[in-house]
């Protein structure tokens, strides 16, 4: 079994004593409200001393305006280190380049290159945009090229459901890597085993950037049902059973959430894994408990 994320590039600003790290994600609010929960979110996390902080990117005008403002908001009135999401979705490679060159302009410095989902709806073909990045790898490549950037992308646990094969979805991951990118994010999972045995099997391909397991606390059970089936993330019985019967009571259902979040990130810590990304869906609580389990606290004397 994988007996860490295989990270090299650790930083003591960061590390807590126990060395564990910890990224969130947020996705940029439509609304003054969502807005403002965001901000006292992000305050209250910001003392966790998070390595990075990422903020998720639609299609769309108005979804990269938002993307934009927010990761300009964090650079500007927060100590943290922001990284940009950035899709290749409907933009030709010079539109791209771009955002690219401007976030540099405004002091990002880390983008979360993806491919994007189709505009059509997740489930439907995939079609390059005309004279637009065709991928990932090739939009990290892109990326590298324009500026220096640090360059995380996403993984799958249980293989991107368009991948034909395990080999063949870890064979894509290595042409990121070859595109520039030093860090894999994974998509959410319910098993830490499955998160565990795909590190196993990326090091046995001679994959050696840090692999991240993406923690999605559970909300929303119909949502996340919902999201597995497009996304091809499995769902144990035990995982629906824990929630059945909870759908008109969302404190209990926020409340075993919780707990299976923390048996997860205390398996996967058992397990030697070091980093973990909190998908926070702009909400602190949730986030500071598992921090805190974690051992990773507000303003802990940092290790040495
Ligand atoms: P890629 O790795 O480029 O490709 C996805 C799949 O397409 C591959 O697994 C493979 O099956 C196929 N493919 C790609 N290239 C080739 C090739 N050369 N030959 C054959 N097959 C190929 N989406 C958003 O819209 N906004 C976000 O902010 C966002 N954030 C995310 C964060 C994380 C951590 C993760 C894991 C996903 C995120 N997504 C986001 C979703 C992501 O865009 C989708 O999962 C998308 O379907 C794949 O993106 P990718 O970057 O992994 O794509």
């Amino acid at each position: 079994m994988a007996t860490g994320n295989g990270d090299t590039q650790a930083g003591p600003k960061t590390a807590t004593a126990s060395g564990i790290e910890v990224s969130f994600e947020f996705f940029p609010p439509k609304t003054e409200k969502m807005e403002e929960t965001l901000w006292q979110s992000v305050k209250r996390l910001e003392p966790l001393h998070p390595r990075f902080v990422s903020v998720t990117y639609g299609a769309g005008g108005s979804t990269r305006e938002r993307t934009h403002a927010t990761v300009k908001r964090i650079v500007d009135e927060t100590s943290l280190k922001p990284a940009a999401h950035l899709t290749c979705v409907e933009a030709t490679r010079e539109e791209i380049d771009d955002v690219i060159r401007e976030y540099w302009e405004a002091g990002v410095r880390h983008i979360v290159a993806l491919r994007g989902d189709p505009p059509s709806g997740i489930g439907e073909k995939y079609v390059p945009f005309d004279g637009g990045y065709a991928n990932a790898a090739e939009l990290a490549a892109g990326i590298s090229k324009i500026a220096p950037f640090e360059i995380s992308v996403g993984c799958y646990p249980e293989k991107h459901p368009e991948s034909a094969s395990y080999d063949a979805d870890l064979d894509l991951l290595k042409a990121k890597i070859d595109g520039g990118a030093t860090r894999a994010i994974s998509q959410f999972f319910v098993e830490p085993d499955v998160f565990l045995r795909y590190v196993d099997r990326a090091r046995s391909a001679g994959i050696e950037i840090p692999i991240v397991p993406g923690i999605m606390p559970v909300g929303n059970v119909a949502g996340y049902l919902r999201m597995s089936e497009a996304t091809g993330a499995g769902v144990p019985d035990w995982f629906r059973e824990r929630f059945e019967g909870l759908d008109d009571d969302p404190e209990t259902r926020r409340l075993v959430a919780l707990a299976v979040a923390a048996e997860q990130v205390q398996k996967l810590a058992d397990q030697g894994m070091r980093q973990f990304h909190i998908y926070t869906l702009n909400r602190a609580e949730t986030a500071v408990a598992l921090c805190h389990i974690l051992g990773v606290r507000p303003n802990k004397p940092l290790a040495a």
